[in-house]
């Protein structure tokens, strides 16, 4: 794969400690929530120092296996520090509370993970009299009126965007924020670490969701925060682990470290397949629109071909028909099962806004009969032959 090399190391060799661990090519699953010191003074020590990454004291702190794992994810997304949670939302939310406090105002970008709007309207602005305001992201200007000196604290950004897949410039808002002196946070969750480097383009802090790509295998939850400020890292989002503990296993870290080691892999097939499946989507005349980030009729092909060295096997659909056919249509697919999530090796077909408002329909400019395909390791073949059976069907 182009453009990778360093990253196929990481994935594959970065935290190999064979003589730590019997010369064991695995590193094993640390199942225990405590060590132990010979005195007390090495004890108080190791627990002394939120950022000293050699000694382990409590698993809700650090524990052997997630620290590996934490170690690859800095080094993938040319981070200084990588925390890991119990899920993707767990680093959301950590980020967030971070960063903020009481009475904060937020510049949020309006397609983003739907949950993370839903804790914000519904759980900040409530409990701690925080304020959103809504931006598409692609206009600046819309950005910067949005920008309130000095309570806004954080700008949360997604690209590509869930739903239409649309882009955002990360590297002019970074700059533009920063002018603002508000923190940068995106879920780079789609592009993984391989495919996109927001903190190279100014961006504070990046997260993923390990039950996506990462995970690969759609067995475990988990997530990641990562970025160049080693202190905002130890001493503040560590911290608010610790407090809420939204801590990852050591197991589901052990599974994320085997999931890890075949991403660049499984994301290369992901994209062969995704875009053989969207050209032959393009091309039949029962499809109004397909909205993918590797079609040369992407809007934003430009941006996209700067910011990103790959594409996902994530797309969506409108048909030329009503939002009830649709609902017909999936439910005629029998290799994309009907359910939500990703990542994993199985396709999938939802219809995410069939039950969206009308304001979101029309800031998106699409129908209620949106249908979002994940394209899993089926291979194109099977996926575009079961396709082609559903269409069949209307
Ligand atoms: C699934 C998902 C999340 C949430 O991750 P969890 O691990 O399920 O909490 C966040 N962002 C994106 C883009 C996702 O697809």
């Amino acid at each position: 794969m182009d453009g990778i090399r360093e990253e196929l190391l990481a994935i594959t060799h970065t935290a190999d400690e064979y003589n730590k661990y019997l010369n064991a090519v695995v590193p094993p699953v640390f199942l225990n929530s405590l060590h132990l010191y010979d005195s007390f003074e090495e004890y108080l020590e190791a627990a002394s120092d939120p950022c000293q990454e050699e000694k382990f004291v409590y698993g809700r702190d650090q524990n052997p296996t997630v620290h590996i794992l934490e170690r690859k994810i800095a080094e993938l997304e040319h981070g200084a520090k990588a925390i890991v949670f119990a899920s993707g939302m767990g680093a959301a939310a950590a980020a967030i509370m971070t960063t903020c406090n009481a009475g904060s105002h937020v510049v949020c970008m309006r397609d983003v993970y739907q949950p993370v709007k839903r804790f914000l309207d519904y759980f900040c602005v409530p409990k701690f009299g925080m304020t959103v305001t809504y931006v598409s992201g692609n206009d600046l200007d819309e950005i910067e009126s949005a920008m309130k000196k000095p309570d806004t604290a954080l700008m949360i950004l997604e690209s590509p965007a869930t739903f239409v897949f649309r882009v955002v410039d990360l590297e002019a808002i970074a700059k533009l924020a920063h002018q603002y002196e508000v923190k940068t946070y995106i879920d780079n969750t789609c592009m993984t670490p391989l495919f996109q480097k927001p903190l190279d383009l100014g961006i504070d802090i990046c997260m993923h969701t390990m039950s996506k790509y990462i995970g690969g295998h759609s067995d475990i939850l988990g997530g990641v925060l990562v970025s160049k400020d080693k202190e905002l890292m130890c001493e503040m989002i560590k911290t608010v682990r610790e407090w809420y503990a939204s801590v990852m296993g050591p197991m589901e870290a052990w599974l994320a470290i085997r999931g890890l080691r075949t991403l660049a892999v499984r994301v290369e097939e992901h994209q062969r397949v995704g875009m053989a499946v969207a050209g032959w989507l393009e091309k039949n005349e029962k499809v109004k629109k397909v909205y993918y980030t590797g079609l040369a009729s992407h809007p934003q092909a430009d941006l996209i071909r700067r910011q990103q060295k790959g594409h996902t096997s994530l797309m969506s659909i409108e048909l030329d028909a009503a939002p009830e056919e649709a609902v017909k249509f999936i439910n005629r697919l029998h290799l994309f099962g009907k359910g939500c999530s990703w990542g994993g090796f199985e396709s999938l077909a939802i219809m995410p806004l069939y039950k969206a408002e009308q304001k979101e329909l029309d800031f998106l400019q699409v129908n209620r009969g949106l249908i979002r395909l994940y394209c899993g390791l089926e291979g194109s073949e099977n996926l575009i032959e079961d396709l082609e059976r559903a269409f069949a069907g209307m």
